[in-house]
Formats: C-alpha cells, sequence, structure tokens
C-alpha cells in the first residue's frame, strides 16, 4: 500500500502511463501531491434546479422528475433515444446518442429519476444531452406506513469535487471525474496518522478550527456546505498563518544577526534644519514616522524599512530628514530615483531645502558624463559630497563611496531584489541601512505578505491645507467643455497636464494619438496665448528634460504627456489633471496621475475623459476615482477589481500563489493569522516549548521544500 511520499504510478488506478501524463501535465509526482490538488469547485449535489429556472447554456444542472417520454428517432448517425422529464415546473428534453438501445430497456417511463448533465442550446430550446440518469425515490414502506420514503442514493447526495484537469488528462480517463475516483481511492487507504497535524491544540480549540487530517478529506469529499467551510477555513488559515510564521522570523533572525551602524546622535545637521529651514510645521504622521527611523538607526540593527504614503503626503523631507541623521553621524547617504525627472526635481528640491547649511549634496545618472561625473565620484570616494542623489546609476559597480551609510529608495516598486544586494555591498564595513518609500499604497493584506518581513510606517495624513481633489467623469460628447474649462483655469494663472495612455502592445497607436492629440490642442490653445509642453517615453532624455522643465518653470501652460510624468512630479501651480481614455488605465495608475495636482493651495480637478460604453469593471474604477481620494481605498478595490496577481509591482512574486487563500477576499483570515504569529514568536521566538513542537517541525519540513523558500527570498 502506498504511503504519501510514494510515486503516483504505484496508486491504483494510475500506472505508467497515467503517471507520466500527471506528471508533465499538474505536477503530480507523488501521492502527496495528489492529496494537495485541490477541487477548483464543487457541484453541489445536494440541491436541485427547477427547469423552469434554467436558462443557461452551459451550466451543470441537476433535476430531479418524472420521465415522461422516451423514443428512439432518426437513422444510421442520427440515430437518437429522445427523453422528457417533468417536475412541478417544467419540461426538459433528454437526448442520447449512444447506447440507445440499453438504455432503452434500462429508463422506464413514469419513474422518478434525478438526472444531472450540462444544458445545452439547440434550435432555441434547451436540452440535455447524455444525462447520467439515477433512480430517485425507492418506495419503502415507512415504519408508520404512511407513504413513501426517499431512497438512501437521495439522502446521502453530496458536494461533488471538480478538479482542475487538461485535455491530455482527460484523453487518458483523469477528466474531473477520473480524478475524483483517484482521490477517492487515495483517502480511502491513508490514515490521520500519516498527515500529521501542524497546528497546536491549543489553536485549534482557541479558534475552533478541524483537525488537518478531517480538514484535507473535507476539502476532497465534504458532505455539506458547512463541512465545506471549515476545512476551508482550516486549510485557509494553515497556508497564511505558516507563510507569516517564516516572514516574521526571518525579520526576527535578520535583525538578531545583521548589525545596522548605529547612529547614537542627532547632530547639527538635523537640528540645523529643523529650527532654521523646515519650511512648515511636520505633519503628526511625518513626525511618527521620523520617530520610526530615528529608533532603527540608533538600535544597532540594520533597518529595513517601507514607508508608505499617499502622494502628497510629504515623504521627501521625510527621506531629507533621515539622510541627515547619517550625515550628523559621519555616514554619507543617497536618495535613489526611478527616473531621471524625479531624480533632478528632488536634487533641485532638497539642494534648496538645506540652503547654506554646508550640506554637500550631489547629482548622479547615466546622463552625468565626463569630467562632471568624475569629479562626482572623485567626491564621492573621498567623503567630500554628504549626499547623493540619482537614478538607480548610483549602485552601479563604477560608484564608490567613502561611508554609506544608508540609502532611501523612492517609489519602490521599480526596485529589485538584486539591485537591493548591489547596494548592500557598497560599504565593506557593513550593509547601509535602507529606507523604501512608495506612494503607492498597498491594500494591507497585500502588504503583510510581499512586505512581511520589513517594518512598515504608514504617513496616513497630508499636511493641513489641501483641498480634495474633484474629480469628474466626462465622455466625448463633453470635448469642447473641458476645453472651456482648460482656458478659464489657465486664466486664472493655473496649469494643465494631458495624459494620454501608452502601453508596449499598442505602441505605435498609443504614440499616434498622443501626437494628433497634441497637434489639436495647438490648434485650440495657438501660440502666443499658449505654449504647449510635450513628454514621452521616446523622446531624448535631454529633450524630456527640456520641456519638463519649461513646464516647471511655469513656461508652459499645458503640459502633454504619457505617464512618464506619473511617479512623484511636483508642480504645485498644476491645478488640473485631463485623463485621455481613461478607462485604459489600472486603478492605482489613475490614482498616481491625479496625485500630480492638488499639491498647491488651489481648487484642483481631475477630469477623466472616456468614451461613452465601458465595461462594467472601467465603469467601477472611474467610480472609485469619483468618489475617493483616499489612496488605501483605492488600493484596495483595486485589489478586489483586478486580483492578488496583478497588482503593479507583484506579477513576479510566486508570494501570492496560494493554494487556497485570496488575498482580496481573506483579509480577516490573514490578520489573524499575522497576530498570532506574531504573538507565537514573541512569547517563544526559537518555537522551543512543546506546545510549539508542530510548528517547528512543519516549518522544518517545508524548510526542504525549495517551492516554498523560493516564493520568500
Ligand atoms: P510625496 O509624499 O508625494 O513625495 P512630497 O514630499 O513631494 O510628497 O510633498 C508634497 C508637497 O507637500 C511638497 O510641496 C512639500 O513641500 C509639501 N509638504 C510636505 N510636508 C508638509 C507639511 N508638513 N506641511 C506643509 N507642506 C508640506
Ligand atoms: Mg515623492
Amino acid at each position: 500500500m502506498p504511503n504519501l511520499d510514494s510515486n503516483i504510478e504505484y496508486l491504483k488506478g494510475v500506472g505508467p502511463q497515467r503517471a507520466d501524463v500527471l506528471k508533465k501535465e499538474l505536477g503530480i509526482f507523488t501521492c502527496r501531491d495528489l492529496l494537495f490538488h485541490f477541487p477548483f469547485r464543487y457541484i453541489d449535489r445536494t440541491k436541485f434546479h427547477r427547469i423552469r429556472d434554467i436558462h443557461t447554456e452551459g451550466e451543470q444542472v441537476q433535476i430531479r422528475g418524472i420521465l415522461r417520454r422516451l423514443e428512439t428517432l432518426g437513422e444510421g448517425r442520427a440515430r437518437r433515444l429522445v427523453g422528457s422529464i417533468r417536475d412541478e415546473t417544467g419540461m426538459m428534453e433528454l437526448v442520447w446518442f449512444q447506447a440507445v438501445q440499453w438504455l432503452e430497456k434500462s429508463l422506464q417511463v413514469g419513474k422518478e429519476y434525478i438526472v444531472f448533465g450540462r444544458v445545452n442550446e439547440f434550435n432555441g430550446r434547451f436540452n440535455i444531452t447524455h444525462p447520467e440518469m439515477e433512480e430517485a425515490v425507492v418506495v419503502v414502506p415507512a415504519e408508520n406506513g404512511q407513504g413513501p420514503v426517499l431512497s438512501a442514493q437521495v439522502a446521502s447526495r453530496t458536494f461533488d469535487p471538480v478538479y482542475p484537469s487538461t485535455d491530455k488528462l482527460t484523453q487518458k480517463g483523469l477528466d474531473a471525474k477520473g480524478l475524483r475516483k483517484l482521490l477517492r481511492t487515495l483517502l480511502d487507504q491513508l490514515s490521520a496518522a500519516e498527515l500529521p497535524e501542524t497546528l497546536p491544540d491549543y489553536l485549534l480549540s482557541q479558534y475552533k478550527m478541524i483537525g488537518r487530517w478531517s480538514a484535507i478529506s473535507k476539502i476532497h469529499f465534504p458532505e455539506n456546505q458547512q463541512e465545506l467551510d471549515a476545512a476551508t477555513r482550516r486549510l485557509k488559515f494553515e497556508e497564511l498563518f505558516f507563510l507569516q510564521l517564516r516572514l516574521l522570523q526571518i525579520r526576527t533572525r535578520r535583525k538578531d544577526t545583521i548589525r545596522g551602524f548605529v547612529y547614537s546622535k542627532i547632530g547639527e545637521y538635523f537640528n540645523r534644519f529643523f529650527q532654521e529651514k523646515l519650511p512648515f510645521e511636520l505633519t503628526g504622521a511625518q513626525k511618527r514616522v521620523i520617530k520610526e527611523i530615528r529608533g532603527d538607526l540608533a538600535s544597532g540593527k540594520h533597518m529595513n524599512r517601507l514607508v508608505q504614503g499617499d502622494v502628497g503626503s510629504g515623504k521627501t523631507v521625510v527621506a531629507l530628514m533621515t539622510m541627515l541623521m547619517a550625515i550628523d553621524n559621519g555616514f554619507q547617504a543617497t536618495l535613489m530615483a526611478p527616473t531621471e525627472i524625479l531624480a533632478q526635481q528632488h536634487f533641485a528640491n532638497i539642494t534648496e531645502l538645506v540652503g547654506e547649511l554646508g550640506v554637500q549634496v550631489g547629482y548622479l545618472s547615466g546622463t552625468v558624463k565626463g569630467k562632471k561625473r568624475e569629479a562626482i565620484l572623485q567626491q564621492l570616494a573621498s567623503g567630500e559630497l554628504h549626499i547623493v542623489i540619482g537614478t538607480h546609476a548610483l549602485i552601479e559597480d563604477w560608484v564608490q563611496f567613502k561611508n554609506l551609510g544608508i540609502s532611501v529608495i523612492d517609489e519602490q516598486h521599480r526596485f529589485g531584489v538584486q539591485q537591493r544586494a548591489k547596494l548592500w555591498a557598497k560599504n565593506p564595513a557593513g550593509p547601509p541601512h535602507v529606507l523604501v518609500m512608495t506612494a503607492t499604497p498597498s491594500p494591507r493584506t497585500l502588504a503583510m505578505t510581499l512586505y512581511g518581513d520589513l517594518d512598515v510606517s504608514v504617513i496616513d495624513e497630508l499636511p493641513p491645507g489641501r483641498k480634495p481633489i474633484t474629480t469628474l467623469h466626462k465622455t466625448e460628447h463633453h470635448r469642447l467643455r473641458v476645453q472651456g474649462f482648460m482656458r478659464e483655469e489657465i486664466a486664472k494663472g493655473r496649469q494643465v497636464y494631458v495624459v494620454y495612455p501608452m502601453i508596449e502592445e499598442t505602441e505605435t497607436m498609443d504614440l499616434q494619438n498622443l501626437m494628433s492629440g497634441f497637434e489639436a490642442l495647438s490648434r485650440d490653445f495657438p501660440i502666443p496665448e499658449y505654449q504647449i509642453s510635450i513628454v514621452h517615453g521616446k523622446m531624448k532624455a535631454a529633450d524630456k528634460d527640456f520641456e519638463m522643465q519649461r513646464f516647471v518653470r511655469g513656461e508652459t501652460q499645458i503640459m502633454v504627456a504619457t505617464t512618464v510624468i506619473e511617479v512623484g512630479v511636483n508642480v504645485p501651480n498644476a491645478s488640473v489633471m485631463v485623463i485621455e481614455n481613461a478607462e485604459r488605465f489600472g486603478l492605482s495608475q489613475l490614482h498616481q496621475l491625479r496625485g500630480r495636482v492638488g499639491r498647491g493651495a488651489e481648487q484642483s480637478f481631475c477630469l477623466l475623459l472616456t468614451s461613452f460604453k465601458l465595461s462594467s469593471e472601467a465603469r467601477e474604477r472611474i467610480q472609485t476615482m469619483c468618489q475617493t481620494n483616499d489612496g488605501f481605498i483605492i488600493a484596495e478595490t483595486d485589489l478586489r477589481l483586478r486580483g492578488p496577481g496583478n497588482i503593479e509591482g507583484t506579477q513576479q512574486s510566486g508570494m501570492l500563489r496560494f493554494m487556497l487563500a485570496d488575498l482580496a477576499r481573506d483579509g480577516q483570515i490573514l490578520t489573524a493569522a499575522r497576530e498570532i504569529a506574531t504573538q507565537i514568536l514573541e512569547k517563544d521566538p526559537a518555537l522551543a516549548i512543546p506546545e510549539h513542537g508542530r510548528l517547528k517541525q512543519h516549518l522544518a519540513s517545508e524548510g526542504k521544500d525549495a517551492r516554498v523558500w523560493s516564493r520568500i527570498s
């Protein structure tokens, strides 16, 4: 008899040929793999459809009714058996092309049957072809002698699991039904002992969860909805809980083993900046986050912190003050941005903020060349430069520091794991602290998973005096009115963005759209009264920069652009954002774009232009934008609409590939799992007490499984 780790080939009903397809098609090598091949849905065989309510072709239905008619029609290949089944609500035609003779003999008109099959539409009428037929009622005299009772067959109907299968598997008889049979065989041969419990008993009883063995047998063959729910809940918890436990362990271990540079004092640069230069009062959230960072930097542990803050929440000054702490303690700092435009803006901004404090700030990117580059590199190596701001060129091997103590990375989701590793190598004395900033708020559930091993700070407050941006949905019909509105705003001295979609797949057409939009605008807003900038990804960096700068300086009133202006760009005087083909943008992208306005004291507007007809999902995106300015709400909606795998920056992350859990829906289970994991590790970081033996063992056994670890590293 096979055990869980035996080759799937030796399970009764498999054999070498089927085993081969199971391996190739589903990656099922062992009995264990098969056991964890969960159904993706169930056919509820406890419920019966009423014939009147059947309207959908392709739907699988189960009907209970009396067979009213049965006759053979046609000749040769058209020969078929046709029957009618009637319930209280109507009549449904049944058709068989095979086994006609046998069926005609075994089915009886007048008897009640349970009919199961897929609905077809033929000549405008519904029928079921090749339904499964089962006699429904066996008349057994009830004990009190009254009326018929249901046969055992009907009483024990359950949920039939449906398994993911493929064409090749179906050819080998392993369709959903064939797989169901294999799982039945496997489960009948296994016992609870082979699938040990992984959770401590106290957790099971405290959170009313069923045992592991029971959950796994029930996820395959539940008797009813309650059993299915209990099994699902338990297994989802297990999945999320162990991931959290691992992530939190990684975090704890990293903190305990990697030493970070200690910034013991708050010095003159920081204090003088705070007292003399800071042009505004920090918001409560900014103060809190700076304190959290300060705590990390003084602790002797290596900082790996993510700051999430909506667009305009004031992350730049947090970055700067963090860098000043490093400089005060004799270290150098970098600030990296994903685009040249943004990096230059940071450079201009920060140079101005620090003014005559004596902080030496440099700029470096791929476009800084020749003597200029050499001078910067030399100053970095000698320690003369305190802060260097730039693009990812900063982590190239040819950039050497004297004593790099911290790297601030703006807009994290464009920097990868390898780049982070490169950064670590920048200082032989130890890894620089890392502060990652992102204006793409992640839904909480996603953050807990993707950044589960980082410390996360949230700037959840905007600087005072900001007027919420008014967002309006407009269609093609309103184009003239939109232009009129742009004119009014420009007359008040404001500036306007007009953004076009640009994606790789449709690049040529998108570029054409952008250019014809630009030409149309140039006609409607003619020089010399109006000046228009244009920026897109196909332009040379120098031209882009030139156009951008004209807009930043207020020399042009309209900026026609693609999403290259999405990240970070700060032009407080711009108060109108017009987004063309807004239905083609994702929610978080729309929100990012909108964040380009509303940065000054003026009332700002975001106009979403779409075609008249919209898909229901696009409509929901547009409506969400019109209803809220809250990035976190928008992120949650985005997650719900698109699913976790499609949220920006997560596509490559195998971390979100769960067997059962769904981050868009299972937030509650995840939150509980993380809390419980945190509590356990606080009390028992090494999982040393006997009660936690199961946890330790399970982590160790999963640790051997490379697939699990590849999700995290
Ligand atoms: P983001 O978080 O999007 O990077 P920025 O750092 O660019 O935001 O800040 C947006 C604007 O808000 C800037 O003009 C900045 O000077 C201003 N700002 C930041 N913090 C405050 C504050 N506490 N009070 C007033 N204005 C602030
Ligand atoms: Mg920013």
